[in-house]
């Protein structure tokens, strides 16, 4: 008999609704956590009374009603929308792409004018069929667009030409005709009023975790501990890297205190120039409408990476995808072993996904 029916090994978004989850269902869990905290990377600290995105800005949205009634039972949410600003060497502009970006970027008036305006760069460039993200980038939004507010952003990002990465991660970003500088195009929005922190302790609520504990270290002594696994770290780190490391994009921040009561003005600025070497700002306050005398304000560098770096973005290019399928079949022979999250199913995934994912998961089990 194994003293717990899940070990779960971080306690990041997945991991926290799956524990829950599973003790609601009268399920014995274990939660192991090898940071000193729990909350993966929505985890915030708080300075005078402002919570700070230690691991780069979360914002939640979602259209899944499911996954929204799931989080409202445990925390309220704000009513904060992102609208963040580009900056392009001292020009702003507004973001997503909409049309106060194309008032701004062109003078132009009307949406059939700011189409046309497309239209017309789209056609210089002979595009048909985008074939990478500058190409689908181009396409969508016309060159000049593309030239002062993709190129440089995106190339800092992911320290590669925007010629060699793919082009689904612009389809990230909405395009409008419409003066709408809401960044989501997604029902639902808002951060946790009282923090991240708040959902996670409330998700983990009454489950015993331990953290700073490193299961991929310590694994002789916990594997036989329950009866089955549930894994949220890295898939190839799991496997003791035997098929050669997948490739993530690392981030390095630099938060400072300045004594002003507001600095940008935006929770979000982005600087989308190439020189800038930082990707955005953020100033941590106006995420949840702070009037704190002070102020605190992140810049957010884009780094790369090796193996042991703390890892944030998956660079799902054909090599990784290609790596990422061989551990995927790897993961599938080990019985009793659940891998979900981020870092497991190297994906670039949003917060409400993965909450999804993971109901999901455990509503098959159940
Ligand atoms: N992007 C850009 N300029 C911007 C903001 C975003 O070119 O000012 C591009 C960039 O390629 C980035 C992608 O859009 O990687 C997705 O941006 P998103 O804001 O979704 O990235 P995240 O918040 O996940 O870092």
């Amino acid at each position: 008999m194994s003293m717990y029916d899940f070990l779960i090994v971080g306690s990041g978004l997945f991991g926290a609704v799956f524990a829950h989850e599973m003790k609601a269902a009268g399920k014995k869990c274990l939660v192991l956590e090898r940071r000193d905290h729990t909350g993966g990377n929505v985890y915030c600290e708080e300075k005078e009374s402002i919570r700070i995105h230690r691991y780069g800005a979360h914002i939640f949205h979602t259209s899944d009603k499911t996954v929204w009634d799931y989080v409202n039972r445990f925390v309220e949410f704000n009513n904060y929308i992102n609208s963040p600003v580009a900056n392009y060497k001292g020009e702003l502009y507004n973001l997503p792409f909409n049309m106060n970006t194309f008032a701004r970027m062109w003078g132009v008036v009307t949406p059939a004018e700011a189409a046309a305006k497309i239209a017309e760069q789209r056609k210089e460039a002979g595009i048909t069929d985008p074939k990478n993200l500058e190409e689908q980038a181009i396409s969508l939004i016309g060159t000049d667009i593309y030239t002062k507010l993709i190129k440089g952003y995106t190339e800092k990002q992911w320290g590669r030409s925007c010629t060699e990465l793919p082009a689904f991660i612009i389809k990230r970003l909405p395009v409008r005709y419409t003066f709408d500088n809401n960044y989501f195009n997604d029902r639902y929005q808002g951060i946790p009023v009282g923090g991240y922190n708040k959902l996670i302790d409330a998700l983990l609520s009454g489950i015993e975790v331990r953290t700073g504990v490193d299961y991929n270290k310590e694994r002789a002594a916990y594997q036989d501990m329950a009866e089955t696994i549930v894994y949220t770290g890295p898939i190839d780190e799991y496997f003791g890297y035997t098929l050669g490391n997948l490739e993530y994009r690392g981030l390095h921040f630099e938060t400072e205190r300045l004594e002003e009561q507001n600095h940008q003005g935006v929770a979000v600025m982005n600087y989308t120039d190439r020189g800038t070497p930082w990707t955005r700002i953020i100033e941590h306050k106006h995420f949840e409408f702070g009037t704190q005398p002070v102020t605190y304000i992140t810049r957010e560098y884009p780094a790369d990476w090796k193996p042991g770096d703390e890892a944030y973005y998956p660079v799902n290019n054909d090599k990784n995808q290609a790596l990422y399928a061989k551990y995927a079949e790897l993961a599938k022979k080990e019985k009793n072993v659940i891998f979900g999250g981020r870092l497991a199913e190297y994906k670039y995934y949003d917060m409400d996904d993965v909450i999804g994912r993971a109901l999901e998961v455990v509503k098959g089990m159940l």
